[in-house]
C-alpha cells in the first residue's frame, strides 16, 4: 500500500490543457506569452475584457490582445514556438519545465 503511494508520487504530473478554449484561459493557465519576435515572456497579470484582454508581462510590458482561439499567439503557445525565454522576466526553470510537459489536447471538442 505504502509502496503504491510512493510510486504515484514519483510519477510526473502532466498538465492537460484543452486547445479549443479561449486564449484568455490558455494564458491564465500557463502564465506565459510568446511574443512575435520569438521571445517567451512571463505573464504577471491578465485582465479579462470580454472580447479582448490586457496582458502584463513581468518585464513591464502591457498590451491589449484580441481574445481568439486561433490567433498567432494561441497557436504559438500551443506549439511552443519560441526561441528564447525573456531574460528580464526571469521565468523560473520549473515553469518552463511544466510548460514543456504540458499536453495541449483537443479531447473535449
Ligand atoms: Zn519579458
Amino acid at each position: 500500500m505504502d509502496q503504491k503511494i510512493k510510486e504515484a508520487k514519483k510519477q510526473k504530473v502532466v498538465r492537460y490543457i484543452f486547445k479549443n478554449q479561449r486564449l484568455f484561459l490558455l494564458i491564465n493557465k500557463v502564465k506565459l506569452w510568446p511574443s512575435r519576435s520569438g521571445m517567451l515572456h512571463g505573464v504577471k497579470s491578465i485582465e479579462n475584457r470580454s472580447k479582448t484582454m490586457v496582458v502584463t508581462t513581468h518585464c513591464g510590458e502591457s498590451f491589449v490582445v484580441w481574445d481568439s482561439k486561433n490567433c498567432r499567439s494561441a497557436r504559438w503557445l500551443r506549439n511552443r514556438w519560441y526561441k528564447n525565454p525573456c531574460k528580464k522576466c526571469k521565468i523560473p526553470e520549473w515553469k518552463l519545465m511544466k510548460y514543456s510537459q504540458t499536453v495541449f489536447t483537443d479531447a473535449r471538442r
